[in-house]
């Protein structure tokens, strides 16, 4: 299989892509990565719009989309453009375009570039699954072309550029009916657009593959530069983001798992991050992502070539490995919450990795987030654990120690491969790439204890992290790897982007089954900051794994971020909606805008809550509307009687604490 989806998966390199002229800001070569977002005010309010554009722009925007869902609005472009230049801002504009090719075909002579949808472009979406064969196929095909080539040639004509956003959510019914709901599926909905247009003559394209969830939109990116490549299309450049993304720390979390992973591969020439917040928050959460690899090239470590990839990067296996303890196997991956600079710990500190202290009841009950292991160092815990936590120790103490069923020994590879005394069923092994030496792992192969925590200093951390577990996987290693990393002096928006990167760019292919973030905050920190830092790397630990699906302990929204379509006020539904039902561990609840996009949008959700008219909303179970139209008032109320009538609902429980 040809795995090849990136200029190197150890050296940071960016990929070669053809420069798309966008205005006067050119996308793509060795031009910046670019920051976008999108308006959320009505496309017909001029001056409204104007100013959230200037809001974007000071906030980081180089590119700003706008949607023009009819010919009226894609016509009011000319006046939000007009306007723009007449206060001196140049920034080019996209319009945003769905069912609606006359409105592409009116912006596309007035903006600097028009986002076409390939599912939805010259489709309306049916839901239904139809069967194509090759015939009732091909005749799709002409028909969407004589659609699309009229645009074509006047993007070409007036020197516009075109994005092609494939959307998981949105796949038109004659390709769910030849690949699925697929990664391929998504490519070739691009790839037939793409190939009309290279046929025109026509090269100013930028290509997305857009999804809600992670690990299919990573693979789908990379299998798109991989067929590009292989059918000896143009190099286009790579818009990338993750829809529907949330609000908040999962918002940003999922975004760098998905986008971040991708830009560590040297993919990638946009980015927009879709939060359901003002479209100026997420320009600074893209820049922070982009600015990451600024000076990586240089900054990295060298890391050897590798010769045999293990894994299929275009589809999710989790790597196997034995089952030890409650690690690797079959079990969700742990989080191990790191307490080592904290000293004398009381019952109530616990509260900072889930685990909640009843003075009254004198026990402990524990939350969605709580730890499974706590890292104590040199400083173990003198009382009684809750059930269900254990403690790692530092070797030494360890040895110090008395023996206990929940306390086990962090060994450095050296102790280790001394063959010193050992805890009998479980035993952390810290080691660095440069340690994975072949008599290390030839013990660690035949040793049904070994759990190895893998850390790196490597400025280019994910790849040589990934490097290891390939070295494991090629070695017929299969213990349970721990991906530890601990940041310096970063703020804690820092730290949020980056562990999501390095850590979900391997959770992703199915690498990890666990996670340990640290921090070096300075030493005069006082015990409640460290409890505070402490309580975000936990709740972080649980975000990273959520994001990248591979462990589900909160519900999950799929809220659009809203633009000019949208028919209620986004972000305070989704805060009321998520108060009702933040308990509900693992459902997926989608919370559309608007009734055009937003089914299409939240593919992956159990239930849907999608605007249909004002003060209207619809409910959906998965993807079939199951309340047409219910008073804005009633329909939170509704949902939660939906998810009732599916056995899912649980009602919350109050811990004390
Ligand atoms: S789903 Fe949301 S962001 Fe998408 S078009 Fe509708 S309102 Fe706009």
């Amino acid at each position: 299989m040809n795995k090849n989806y990136c200029p190197s998966l150890t050296e940071y390199k960016r990929r070669k892509t053809r420069v798309v002229n966008i205005g006067g800001v050119p996308m793509g070569g060795d031009y910046p990565i670019r920051v976008q977002s999108m308006t959320t005010v009505d496309t017909m309010d001029t001056i409204g719009s104007v100013e959230q554009c200037i809001r974007m722009i000071e906030a980081g925007c180089e590119y700003i989309r706008i949607t023009a869902p009819s010919i009226k609005e894609a016509e009011n472009l000319k006046h939000i453009k007009e306007e723009l230049r007449r206060r001196g801002y140049s920034v080019p504009l996209v319009a945003d375009i769905h069912f609606t090719p006359n409105a592409a075909e009116v912006a596309a002579r007035i903006v600097e570039k028009v986002r076409v949808n390939p599912g939805n472009y010259a489709d309306k979406k049916k839901f239904e699954l139809i069967e194509y064969n090759d015939e009732t196929y091909q005749a799709e095909l002409n028909r969407i072309r004589d659609r699309f080539v009229p645009l074509v040639r006047i993007c070409k004509e007036h020197g516009t550029a075109m994005r092609i956003g494939t959307n998981h959510g949105s796949l038109s019914d004659r390709i769910l009916s030849r690949y699925g709901d697929t990664p391929l599926g998504m490519v070739e909905s691009a790839l037939e657009f793409i190939r009309i247009c290279e046929a025109e003559g026509y090269y100013d394209l930028v290509i997305s593959m857009k999804a809600s969830n992670t690990q299919v939109m990573v693979q789908a990116y990379r299998l798109l530069v991989q067929k590009l490549d292989e059918e000896e299309l143009q190099p286009y450049p790579l818009h990338l983001g993750v829809t529907e993304a949330g609000e908040a720390e999962d918002g940003r979390i999922k975004s760098a798992v998905g986008i971040g992973t991708l830009l560590e591969d040297g993919l990638g020439d946009t980015v927009r991050v879709s939060l359901t917040e003002a479209p100026e928050a997420e320009a600074p959460v893209a820049k922070a992502l982009i600015d990451r690899y600024t000076n990586r090239a240089e900054q990295a470590d060298p890391i050897k070539p590798i010769c045999n990839v293990p894994i299929d990067p275009f589809q999710y296996h989790r790597r196997e490995t034995i089952e030890t303890e409650n690690l690797g196997g079959q079990n969700v991956p742990r989080v191990i919450a790191d307490l080592s600079r904290l000293t004398d710990v009381q019952y109530a500190d616990l509260k900072c990795v889930g685990h909640l202290y009843s003075m009254l009841l004198d026990k402990f009950n524990m939350n969605d987030l709580g730890a499974d292991y706590i890292y104590t160092g040199d400083n173990p815990i003198n009382f009684m654990l809750p059930n269900g936590l254990k403690e790692i120790v530092n070797y030494s103490s360890w040895l110090k120690s008395e023996r206990s069923e929940h306390k086990h020994p962090l060994l450095s590879a050296e102790q280790y491969l001394a063959n010193t005394a050992r805890d009998h069923k479980l035993n952390f092994i810290l080691a660095t790439i440069s340690e994975l030496t072949s008599q290390l792992l030839d013990q660690l192969k035949t040793d049904g204890t070994a759990v190895l925590v893998l850390q790196t200093s490597n400025a280019h951390a994910m790849p040589e992290l990934r490097k290891c577990f390939f070295r494991l996987m090629n070695n017929g290693v299969q213990v349970p790897c721990i991906i530890k990393r601990a940041y310096g002096e970063l703020t804690s928006d820092e730290i949020q982007l980056y562990a999501s990167t390095d850590v979900g760019g391997l959770l992703i292919d199915g690498l990890g089954d666990g996670v340990m973030l640290s921090t070096e905050l300075l030493p005069e920190q006082e015990k409640s900051e460290w409890l505070q830092m402490i309580d975000s790397l936990n709740k972080l630990s649980f975000g990273i794994l959520q994001a990248a699906r591979t462990r589900m302990s909160k519900t999950e929204y799929i809220s659009c971020p809203s633009c000019g379509r949208t028919l209620f006020d986004l972000q305070e539904t989704t805060a009321m909606i998520r108060k009702r039902t933040d308990h509900l561990k693992g459902v997926k609840i989608g919370i559309m805008g608007c009734i055009v996009n937003g089914p299409g949008e939240m593919a992956d959700a159990d239930y849907g809550y999608v605007g249909v008219g004002k003060d209207k909303i619809a409910l959906y179970r998965g993807q079939t509307v199951i309340k047409k139209s219910v008073p804005a008032d009633r329909a939170v109320d509704e949902l939660i009687e939906l998810i009732r009538e599916d056995n899912r609902w649980t009602e919350p429980v109050i811990l004390e604490d």
